[in-house]
């Protein structure tokens, strides 16, 4: 399968919520993106009227000089022109906004949760479910939108499901234990107090346990006749948020349906090389899942970056008494767990057609 626009022909996209933590990280995927160009930035009255370069507090390196000139735009699609719209939205406000640009025909890829759950929604991470964008045709039909809302997941439950779905398509997991610690760059910006959270860790992250809880049984589930079945396992929880700067890590206790040794996960682990499809989008890393082998990895500095932060690292797999394995898993939230999860869905739909003259 390929796909490639004419030279110079990018495709215009709109940033929603452009001034965020999320909405910066789109900006730096999209810079020097070979299919997609930003150039539309969207935010809230605060924001609205400004040029991006004063409207943004820019978090990290340089803001490419493409978009410091642009006037951030209201959240109404009738002053938007681009037919692609990737949402950066506090949820306080996706749900309506990212309506009504369905509705208004435009092609919406979204971080936020509203939609998430929504039965007729693609939650797509594209090396694990990319199938799973079959329910566009459901969406469509039964909305009657002209646009559509495509969503990633939760940056902490990515983690977990790219780190979990070689053990679920191998094994089945039965029951499955997930402890976070979750970087301050997850709750956006300026996000936590630096009073609250230095030298501390705060054992609680508003809805997040029950996100991660959900979503981690959509993502793993199958597509069939229309519907997701989700995934039959049993998911626990705890959250917490730590004093690093970007990269989520979980550590991962699981059973599962069908007997298996370490060294039997370990294969799957190393072995497996995500749906075929993705192989050759421009933001698919050549590893989407990579096993550490040290015993003190993945660590946040060390490891964030891998894949240019769309692998998760996996370490420290062994045996577990109580159920059958654990291991730590690590993933960087606002690039694999968040903007670029969101670029390479929007790629996978350009390969497949699905973006059709979006
Ligand atoms: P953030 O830094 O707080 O940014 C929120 C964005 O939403 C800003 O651009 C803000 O614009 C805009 N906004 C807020 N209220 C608005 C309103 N009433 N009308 C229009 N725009 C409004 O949050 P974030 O961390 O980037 O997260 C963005 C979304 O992604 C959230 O839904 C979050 O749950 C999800 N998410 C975040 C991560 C992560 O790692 N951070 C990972 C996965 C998913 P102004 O600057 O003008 O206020």
């Amino acid at each position: 399968m390929t796909y490639s626009p004419a030279p110079g022909k990018r495709r215009p996209v709109a940033i929603l919520g452009a001034t965020g933590a999320v909405g910066q990280t789109f900006i730096r995927l999209l810079a020097n993106h070979p299919w997609f160009e930003v150039k539309e930035v969207v935010a809230s009255e605060r924001s609205e009227g400004k040029p991006y370069r004063e409207a943004a507090r820019w978090i990290d390196g340089k803001m490419p000089e493409s978009v410091a000139d642009l006037i951030v735009q209201p959240v109404d699609p009738a002053r938007i022109t681009s037919s692609i719209a990737f949402s950066a939205l506090d949820s306080s406000v996706a749900g309506d906004v990212e309506r009504a640009f369905a509705a208004a025909g435009k092609f919406v890829l979204s971080n936020a949760k509203n939609f998430r759950m929504d039965a007729d929604v693609p939650l797509v991470i594209p090396e694990v479910n990319a199938d799973h964008m079959q329910l566009l045709d459901r969406q469509r039909k039964e909305r009657g939108w002209k646009g559509a809302i495509v969503t990633n997941a939760n940056c902490a439950a990515t983690v977990a499901a790219v780190a979990l779905a070689p053990l679920e398509e191998a094994f089945g997991i039965d029951r499955l234990f997930l402890m976070t610690m979750q970087a301050v760059s997850g709750a956006g910006y300026p996000g936590v107090p630096s009073l609250d959270i230095l030298g501390n860790v705060i054992p609680y992250i508003a809805d997040e346990e029950p996100k991660l809880e959900r979503e981690m049984t959509k993502l793993l589930g199958r597509y069939a006749d229309g519907a997701i079945q989700r995934a039959p396992m049993k998911v626990s929880s705890h959250t917490n948020r730590v004093a690093v700067e970007h990269g989520h890590t979980v550590c991962i206790t699981a059973s599962f349906r069908k007997p298996a040794t370490v060294d039997q996960a370990l294969d799957a682990l190393r072995s497996w090389k995500g749906n075929e499809a993705t192989l050759d989008l421009p933001s698919r890393p050549a590893h989407p899942l990579v096993v550490a082998d040290e015993p003190n990895r993945p660590q946040p500095r060390r490891d964030v970056d891998a894949g240019a932060g769309m692998t998760v690292t996996v370490g420290r797999v062994r045996p577990d008494p109580i159920l059958d394995i654990r291991m730590v898993a690590l993933g960087h939230n606002t690039i694999r767990g968040a903007a670029g999860g969101s670029v390479l869905n929007a790629e996978l739909l350009a390969v497949t057609g699905r973006l059709g003259d979006a």
